[in-house]
């Protein structure tokens, strides 16, 4: 007997509810309720001048129209 007991939790209709994230120094994160986070932006420079919490909403913005057309 085995009890290959393999729960495989597929959530069904998982949103993603985007949340801006500050993780201090500057930094912006956009996290999703699905728990795929964005890199930290503004903590360096290496987005210039971009604005970090612009940054962060874009990048949860492609995350979420990613996943929609899945
Ligand atoms: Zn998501």
């Amino acid at each position: 007997m085995s009890f290959l007991s393999v729960t495989v939790e597929e959530p069904i209709g998982v949103d993603h509810c985007i949340t801006i994230e500050e993780m201090g120094e500057g930094g912006v994160q956009a996290v999703c309720s699905c728990g795929w986070q964005s890199p930290v932006f503004g903590s360096d420079t290496t987005t210039g001048t971009m604005d970090p919490l612009q940054t962060a909403t874009d990048a949860g913005d492609l995350h979420e129209w990613d996943m929609s057309l899945r």
